[in-house]
């Protein structure tokens, strides 16, 4: 290790090379419930790409495992290194490089974080639209899990923002693919087969990003229904009514008793309402017109009346602000509650309700409690898994993931497969289709150094 460790030293500097008492033990895990940390034998921490580029170089000569980390927010345990491994860490990454008012685009080096990048949007009265609920995760992380979020039933998720990248291929050559373009029909996309592909193919030294105009109007309406079905069947009908929500979030009942509790939060409900009310809808609209948006408020009113809400609340912006934070706070309100694991379905959103009522079966079956919320306009549940017994808790998972496929869907839908749904992923994907995924883990990564224990087996 001597020798590599000088070698990396030659390309960073010593003082960007972390070994001994120097790697902290954040650096050997992500916020996955169900994934073993390994602290790296070292982290370094380049400053450019072509110093990317050079730590490849030596970690390829020397067949050394390589771990990218963003911000370890990362909910799969993708960014978990090797326990021989090293990790790049892009903390010195971490400038905006240029925001381009004309085209609508910024460019952004992979370490700076999303609220960096929505301060300094909001000052052009512009917005990168992808928000995930932990707004200090990386750009880089965010491209290499596909991030999704609230907002991607408006915007769509980190594979539509991201409009080109610069990546540091394992074997050192660095590519440049897309560009500031709206379009592009020139070959292989490259850009989207890096995005969601969980630091497996390519390091990402760069990468150039969409941004809209700042609607500076918004309103948030919350719906309580009786029944999770109700709620799961109103979602795919406020989709269709031409109102394009920015958020439309389903919250179960106890999970909605323990966010607002968790964050202290009375939303002045009256007691007859929480007691009958098993889930709710949460729904913001945005607008560039006030007057505008009191009409789509007014219209989104009575289509949830329609459609079985027992009342409907217009939250004061406060109210609005702190139940969005408490709901994206919900990972570590069901983790202090003892939840085993966290996992993120996606299934067609006209199938939530169906998916919703065969989980809690599964679950009954199993002993289990599945409890959550999701961004329903997505068709994406997440629900937190009380199960302490591994082995029940893998059976159960399994059955979970199955029943997801079979009405149409897939293990994750933004929080990627990494180390902790892999052996679900490979046990239930078509096998063709993941020999193929190996086949182009070879050719960008012939030697296999790349986050290898990572969605395939090495
Ligand atoms: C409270 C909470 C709420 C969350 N809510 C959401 C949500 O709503 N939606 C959502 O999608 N996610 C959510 N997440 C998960 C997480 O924030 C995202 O997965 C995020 O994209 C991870 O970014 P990161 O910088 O922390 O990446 P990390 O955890 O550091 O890494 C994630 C993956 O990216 C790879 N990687 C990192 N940087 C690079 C790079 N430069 N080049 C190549 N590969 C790289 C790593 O190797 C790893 O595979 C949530 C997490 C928490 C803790």
């Amino acid at each position: 290790m001597s020798d590599i460790v000088t070698a990396l030293a030659d390309v960073v500097g010593a003082d960007q090379v972390l070994t001994g008492e120097r790697v902290s033990a954040d650096y050997g895990h992500d916020e996955a419930l169900s994934t073993t940390a390994h602290r790296p034998s070292a982290v370094v921490r380049p400053a450019s790409a072509a110093e990317v580029s050079g730590v490849l170089r030596v970690a390829s000569a020397h067949r050394v495992p390589v771990t990218a980390r963003g911000s370890g927010s990362g909910l799969s345990g993708a960014a978990v290194p090797e326990p021989d491994g090293l990790v790049i860490s892009f903390e010195r990454m971490n400038r905006i490089l240029e925001i381009d008012t004309d085209n609508h685009v910024a460019v952004v080096q992979p370490g700076v974080t999303l609220a960096e990048l929505d301060e300094a949007t909001a000052a052009h009265r512009l917005t990168y639209p992808v928000y995930p609920g932990e707004l200090s995760a990386s750009l880089g992380g965010n491209v290499a899990t596909n991030a999704g979020g609230m907002r991607a039933v408006r915007y769509g998720v980190t594979r539509t923002q991201v409009l080109g990248l610069e990546a540091a291929l394992p074997t050192g050559e660095v590519i440049r693919t897309g560009g500031k373009l709206v379009k592009a029909s020139s070959g292989y996309d490259l850009t989207q087969l890096i995005i969601g592909s969980e630091g497996t193919l390519a390091v990402v030294t760069e990468a150039t990003l969409r941004l809209y105009p700042r609607p500076p109007h918004q309103a948030t309406v919350l719906a309580p229904f009786r029944t999770v079905d109700e709620v799961a069947h109103s979602v795919p009908k406020v989709v269709a009514s031409g109102l394009a929500p920015l958020i439309l979030e389903y919250i179960d009942g106890l999970t909605m008793g323990a966010i607002t509790h968790a964050q202290g939060i009375d939303l002045g409900l009256p007691d007859e309402v929480k007691e009958t009310a098993q889930a709710y809808l949460l729904v913001m609209l945005e607008s560039g017109h006030a007057d505008r948006l009191d009409v789509d408020t007014e219209r989104l009113g009575t289509l949830l009346t329609e459609l079985g809400a027992i009342d409907l609340y217009v939250l004061p912006g406060t109210s609005a602000r702190r139940l969005v934070e408490a709901r994206e706070q919900a990972f570590w309100t069901s983790k202090a509650a003892g939840a085993n694991d966290i996992i993120d379905v996606v299934v067609p959103r006209a199938a939530i309700a169906e998916y919703l009522r065969i989980s809690a079966e599964i679950a009954q079956r199993h002993g289990s409690y599945v409890l959550g919320c999701g961004h329903a306009g997505d068709g994406n549940v997440h629900l937190a898994v009380f199960q302490a017994d591994d082995e029940v808790r893998s059976a159960l998972l399994r059955e979970l993931f199955e029943a997801s496929m079979k009405l149409g869907g897939l293990i994750s839908g933004e929080h990627g497969i990494g180390r902790s749904k892999k052996r679900y992923f490979l046990e239930l994907t078509d096998p063709t289709t993941v020999a193929l995924m190996r086949r182009i883990k070879s050719a960008f990564d012939p030697e296999g150094i790349l986050n290898p224990s990572v969605l395939l087996n090495p």
